[in-house]
């Protein structure tokens, strides 16, 4: 699953991972998994942490070998957060021909870049009390501005700002078309309109997977 942030593919891949009867493997899970369970994959990360160092690519492609090796992921697996770089999507297609298995299909989940704004930078936080969260656009408040349940005052921190949301994107997308760009020279992608309902967003997506791939 690729797609920028904002689109939703976390809560996509679950959805798609269930209604496929495969496994989610989120990247990020399985870190916090191998550091927790002190694996030693796990404490190898830890000392690149621990360093300040980027933890290699390598080593997360081990994690995720290691994840494809258990019984409940012979069927395969629906993987999101990974691969960010056209590196890393190099290094997940050698442990895979190693392992005899390779990407079926990648899912792009496609949003326009000012929509990936208003989804990343609407959210306000209440100034009295910092429970209290709107978004502009899922949750808005009855009064703009303003909080429903006390009346304050809604503030935006600088990391929801839009001209914050848009410099991080500078960083983020280009990447990420990279691993695009590899995958549709691989002749395995296939793109999904993600400006639509998150409902609209898994059909499409079934449309594309939803029959079994071998
Ligand atoms: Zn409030």
């Amino acid at each position: 699953m690729v797609g920028p942030p904002g689109a939703g593919k976390g809560t996509q891949a679950a959805l798609l991972a269930a209604r496929l009867g495969l496994v989610h493997v989120a990247s990020g899970d399985l870190f916090r998994d191998n550091l927790k369970r002190q694996t030693a994959l796990g404490k190898k990360a830890k000392s690149y942490m621990e360093r300040g160092a980027l933890v290699p690519d390598e080593l997360t492609v081990q994690m995720i070998a290691d994840r494809l090796g258990q019984p409940d992921a012979a069927e395969g697996v629906v993987l999101d957060g990974f691969p960010r770089t056209r590196q890393q999507a190099e290094a997940l297609d050698r442990m895979l021909a190693k392992m005899g298995a390779k990407v079926d299909a990648t899912l792009y989940i496609d949003v326009d870049r000012d929509e990936i704004v208003r989804r990343l930078s609407g959210r306000w936080v209440c100034s009295a009390a910092s429970s209290h969260v709107y978004h502009e656009l899922t949750n808005p408040p009855l009064v703009a501005g303003q909080c429903d349940i006390d009346g304050a005052q809604l503030v935006q921190r600088d990391d929801d700002k839009p001209e914050t949301v848009r410099a991080r994107l500078e960083q983020q997308l280009p990447p990420m078309f990279e691993v695009v760009d590899y995958y549709a020279e691989g002749d395995v992608l296939n793109t999904v309109d993600g400006d639509q309902p998150i409902e609209d967003v898994t059909e499409a997506l079934m449309r594309v997977v939803g029959q079994p791939v071998r």
